[in-house]
């Protein structure tokens, strides 16, 4: 299986080869700000499963100030959308943003094993819960 993917301009563009090792669903307070959303969403592959082309794009280092390890953070340096990141803590890996492959539908907890990760930092309003208006479209349609 290769699915392709990249940036909202198209600059920067990606192949994954074969299944990611896992999806995960991380509630951290860094997720949220790089995202700014509720959470990031990220297939985790081995490097040598991921094919980069197009502009290179480019990294802003981020050290955690829990951990005090590196993740070198990718987006594109003409639109800034998310692609992913390398980590200090598990070398070797190169994560994608689910949001950014062409075809997102290609994922699905049946299929892969994900994970919801800092749920200790997970907004209220992040999850499909009856305490939140839910709408298929915007409420103004
Ligand atoms: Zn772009
Ligand atoms: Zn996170």
């Amino acid at each position: 299986m290769e699915l392709e993917g990249g940036c909202v301009c198209g600059a920067v563009r990606f192949g994954a080869t074969g299944d990611p090792l896992r999806v995960t669903i991380c509630h951290c307070s860094w997720c949220q700000r790089r995202t700014g959303s509720a959470f990031g969403i990220e297939l985790v592959y081995r490097e040598d499963q991921v094919a980069m082309t197009g502009d290179t794009a480019a990294t802003c280092r981020h050290v955690s100030d829990e951990s005090g390890r590196w993740l070198d953070v990718a987006f594109c340096s003409r639109c800034g959308s998310n692609l992913g990141f390398t980590l200090e803590a598990a070398q070797g890996i190169r994560t994608l943003p689910a949001g950014a492959f062409d075809d997102p539908s290609q994922f699905g907890s049946e299929r892969q094993d994900f994970r919801h990760v800092y749920a200790r930092s997970r907004r209220d309003w992040s999850d499909l819960s009856d305490k939140v208006e839910i709408y298929e479209k915007h409420f103004r349609e």
